[in-house]
């Protein structure tokens, strides 16, 4: 035995520092980019009264219905494992919910899984070998990059232009297709553009994918929460069944964020890949989670159509003050995000959110966080009360006219 380990004298030996030297951490995982917004968020966490545009998740708790009848299902029972996939009763529910598009989808298509997140997840490691590309939405959600690159696969951004309301153009998407394409991953409505589809383009992209034998991912976590005359239009009713993951679950629909639940709807011919990659990951969603959402996609539906109404009255403020200064980059359709560009002054995103923060109190997302597109713009979020949101997009304004130049 070595008479050093663990003696009290030897602190040096216990870490490590002997011997040769540790090997690398994982190169893959090394490869994940970081978050733009971490700066944001330590520097936003030191400072009181900050006014907090930057988180994106709903700012209401869980309806009581839900809560409880979660509370009562623990109470019966459900605090085991359940099946990879989720509890059967809920799987029908989700796909009860998803045949309201007017295309059936069976149980079997279903995956539960660990907040949309999980079904994101679950979808590119299901496609992707190394090498793969797939093309990701530029700007996007920045875990749609880490996932392609966790999964060894190769990220292809696509542009949305400002020009063009943040829509994708299709005809561009299709000249992006190469014998490498495994999949194209789209988002409507969108994070952090706000876009919402229409139904032409939705239809346009599913004809790639049915002519060239991609994968379409659609993230839909958004797909209760859109505005005036826009109107969420689902792949579901466009892509072909053999070739479409769609991408759903609780967390913003019903302001369940924590629970962590969310859902996969995939081809029959990749369910039991789905089902089966849970295993090494998580098991399985949490059993009280999926009680919950059981409650939530059952029970009565007016906290979607409240919430709805309160992002959409947000919405309105953020076009009301923001608009004005000439620097709204969107007019949201949908979710709860707005883009606001940076005076030509400003040298970069970070420092304008950094500068906005420390002078105004106000915290933002810089843009560069979802891909180069929005390298000149911050995101803001509209989930906190409503006078609170107004102050802070007052200040917002404020600061862009002491800084245009
Ligand atoms: N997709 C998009 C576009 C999102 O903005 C988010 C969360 O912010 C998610 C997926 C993940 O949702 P969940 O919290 O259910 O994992």
């Amino acid at each position: 035995m070595n008479e050093l380990a663990g003696s009290p004298q030897a602190p040096g030996v216990a870490q490590g520092s002997a011997g040769e030297a540790p090997r690398p951490l994982s190169r893959r995982a090394n490869l994940m980019p970081r978050s733009a917004i971490r700066e944001i968020m330590s520097l936003a966490a030191g400072r009181p009264d900050v006014i907090h545009l930057e988180v994106g998740e709903p700012d209401f708790g869980t309806p009581a219905h839900i809560v409880d009848q979660a509370f009562s299902a623990v109470r019966s029972g459900a605090t085991r494992y359940t099946g990879n996939a989720g509890r059967p009763s809920l799987r029908a529910a989700i796909a009860a919910r998803a045949s309201r598009s007017g295309i059936p989808v069976a149980p079997e298509r279903v995956i539960v899984t660990v907040g949309a997140i999980g079904a994101l997840f679950t979808a590119l490691m299901s496609l992707i070998d190394p090498g793969d590309e797939v093309l990701i939405p530029d700007p996007g959600w920045p875990n749609y990059e880490s996932i392609v690159v966790l999964a060894g696969g190769v990220p292809v951004r696509y542009a949305l232009h400002e020009s063009a309301g943040f829509l994708p153009d299709p005809d561009a998407l299709l000249a992006q297709v190469t014998p490498r394409t495994k999949a194209i991953l789209v988002n409507s409505p969108g994070n952090p553009t706000g876009a919402v589809f229409p139904t032409d383009i939705v239809a346009r992209i599913s004809a790639i994918a049915a002519s060239r034998g991609v994968y379409l991912i659609s993230d839909e976590i958004y797909e209760d929460i859109v505005f005036s005359a826009a109107r969420h239009e689902t792949f579901l009713r466009h892509t072909p069944q053999d070739r479409l993951f769609v991408i759903s679950g609780a967390s913003k629909s019903y302001a369940m964020t924590g629970w962590r639940l969310g859902w996969l709807i995939c081809p029959r011919e990749a369910a039991a890949v789905a089902e089966k990659l849970q295993e090494p990951i998580v098991s399985c969603a949490p059993a009280p989670s999926q009680a919950a959402a059981e409650a939530a996609l059952l029970g009565p539906q007016d906290a979607v159509e409240d919430g709805r109404r309160l992002f959409e009255r947000r919405r309105d403020a953020f076009v009301e003050i923001i608009g004005p200064t000439g620097m709204m980059a969107s007019h949201p359709q949908g979710a709860f995000y707005g883009l606001v560009k940076l005076p030509n002054a400003e040298p970069n995103a970070l420092e304008f959110a950094r500068r906005l923060l420390l002078d105004q109190g106000v915290a933002v997302v810089p843009g560069d966080t979802f891909g180069p597109s929005t390298a000149r713009m911050v995101r803001l979020a509209f989930t906190i009360e409503d006078e609170r949101l107004r102050e802070g997009l007052r200040r917002i304004a404020r600061h862009i006219a002491g800084n245009a130049a």
